[in-house]
């Protein structure tokens, strides 16, 4: 069982390269189907590299016996975090995909263009180390950090970081990553047609109906990204 998961969140680092939400950096957890108390997380490597042998598990406050002196990520407590706070979360991705980072940094609020992004309805907060740490190097490198990140996700599907990039999740990794695909996908759309003139957004009702229709498993676009891989 946590074999099939390990082999998933390979694919969901290498899919997320090869869509273009994570690059050197970025990065995307699952929470172990063993113990939901855990999680799964490379070393810090670069995502579109990841192997099985690379995948450790991490307690929630961000801590893995499994390192053997790898470098880990300094922003695993993103993760950590989330998995605390949202018990209804079983995967994370977090990424600086560059679409997004304009509605990080001004007024602009990031809202569902298109059906694709109806997860986006439930409102989409910017969290700013400013306000919790003053001047930082604005990575999410403490518990601290990742608990008042988490706060400001709530019970929502998108978190931005303002001047960073944004923290996505879903009910199983493999919507994790197809939320985060869509979401950069949505912010390039929004700020092209927002050039073009007033935007009409998906009301509440339609992102409701769109959200009650999709499934965790996300077996189309999966099975699609998945053979692009080969
Ligand atoms: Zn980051």
């Amino acid at each position: 069982m946590e074999d099939q998961l390990i082999e998933e969140l390979v694919l969901a680092n290498r899919i997320l390269f090869a869509q273009g939400v994570v690059d050197a950096f970025g990065h995307v957890s699952a929470r172990s189907s063993a113990d939901p108390s855990r999680f799964l997380l490379t070393w810090a490597i670069a995502p579109a590299l990841a192997t099985a042998a690379d995948v450790l598990s991490f307690d929630l406050d961000g801590n893995t016996p499994d390192a053997a002196g790898r470098e880990l990520y300094s922003e695993r407590f993103i993760h950590a975090a989330v998995y605390r706070s949202r018990p209804d979360v079983m995967g994370v991705v977090h990424s600086h995909s560059p679409s997004i980072i304009p509605f990080t940094v001004t007024e602009a609020a990031l809202r569902p263009i298109w059906h694709m992004s109806a997860f986006l309805e439930s409102s989409v907060s910017v969290f700013d180390t400013q306000d919790t740490a003053g001047d930082t190097d604005l990575l999410i490198k403490t518990p601290a950090l990742g608990a008042a990140l988490a706060s400001s996700l709530g019970e929502s599907t998108v978190a931005l970081m303002r001047g960073h990039g944004s923290v996505v999740v879903g009910r199983s990794v493999r919507e994790a990553v197809s939320r985060a695909i869509y979401t950069e996908a949505n912010a390039k759309l929004q700020a092209e047609s927002e050039r073009m003139g007033k935007v009409k957004f998906l009301t509440p009702g339609e992102a409701k109906l769109m959200n009650d229709y999709s499934r965790p498993d996300v077996r189309r676009q999966w099975d699609l990204w998945v053979r692009e891989l080969a």
